[in-house]
């Protein structure tokens, strides 16, 4: 899907359609206050937008409004991890799996199984930032977001940072339980830490609609011709992000909306659609599984109106 001229009041008429259907779903959702710094968010804020190769964009509502990216940083943290040490090093310390459980879920990780199901939920992420911790520094990762998602101005969020440090207990007892099963290796605080700043770098729909294009798009910046993730190694976090990104509602999304996508309880939802094309979402009334309930609604409209199925 390109957003061609000829194809421009189409697109655009598909996305004010979809602005209406998220902003209807919204008021079923109510906005993350495990973490009390995200409950200070306009529960009605919804934007919408998409990029294409060619830097035409579509955008509408709240789609400059900055937020936290929360758990979409698994995915850069999972695009450095496997960059860096490569696939056979990072899928030896947490499964490919769909959990099935919530994305903080502890359950499976002590009675089931001693690898983190999959890197899109907690457990993974936090066994992520492990392995990223002693060889990749916060300030590097913050580059890399910066330049993943075409936005220099993606900073941490440090309000949002000292909330995760303050409520944290339950991602430390993951990583405690990782360490009692000798899965984490690393000092425990460091790991949270990096994995608490990840969540709290400020993104907008916007920069995740440049991330989602660079994912769609082979994992190569547009229009630097940048290579940033190999084609191997994007393949296999498109495929994860299909089955575990939406955490216990992928197989939902998966068969409605059929596009790869991650979405974080700061309300934000990154999409890597076919064309290429990236789509970037707002709205941060969470669903009871954590998803944004407007831009869940907002997805499977656009999706079924633009035959963004990867099976279609
Ligand atoms: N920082 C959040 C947490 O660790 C991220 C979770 C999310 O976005 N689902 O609980």
């Amino acid at each position: 899907m390109a957003i061609k001229n000829a194809d421009r009041n189409f697109i655009e008429r598909v996305f004010e359609e979809a602005y209406q259907k998220g902003l209807s779903a919204a008021p079923s959702g109510h906005k993350a206050d495990y973490i009390p710094e995200l409950a200070k968010a306009d529960e009605n804020a919804f934007g919408i937008c998409a990029m294409d190769k060619n830097g035409e964009f579509v955008g509408i509502g709240d789609i400059d409004t900055r937020f936290s990216m929360q758990s979409i940083s698994k995915v850069l943290t999972l695009s450095a991890a496997i960059e860096i040490m490569g696939f056979d090093e990072v899928f030896s310390n947490v499964m490919f799996e769909p959990s099935g459980d919530g994305f903080n879920s502890i359950v499976k990780l002590d009675t089931v199984s001693n690898l983190p199901y999959n890197p899109m939920i907690n457990a993974g992420a936090i066994q992520i930032a492990s392995m990223l911790a002693d060889n990749v520094s916060f300030d590097n990762l913050l580059d890399f977001a910066r330049e993943f998602c075409h936005d220099s101005k993606i900073e941490l969020n440090e309000p949002v940072y000292r909330s995760e440090c303050e409520t944290g207990d339950r991602n430390r007892a993951i990583a405690y339980l990782l360490k009692s099963k000798g899965v984490l290796k690393t000092d425990i605080e460091k790991t949270c830490d990096l994995y608490f700043k990840m969540c709290s770098l400020n993104v907008t729909a916007r920069s995740l609609a440049g991330m989602g294009l660079i994912i769609s798009n082979d994992g190569v910046n547009p229009f630097t011709e940048r290579r940033y993730i190999s084609h191997e190694n994007v393949r296999t976090l498109k495929s994860i992000m299909f089955s575990c990104g939406m955490y216990d509602r992928s197989g939902e999304f998966s068969v409605k909306v059929g596009v790869p996508a991650k979405s974080g309880v700061g309300g934000g939802i990154v999409c890597a659609a076919r064309g290429p094309l990236g789509i970037g979402i707002y709205g941060p009334a969470l669903d009871c599984k954590g998803n944004s309930a407007a831009g869940v609604a907002a997805m499977e409209h656009i999706s079924s109106s633009l035959n963004l199925h990867i099976f279609d």
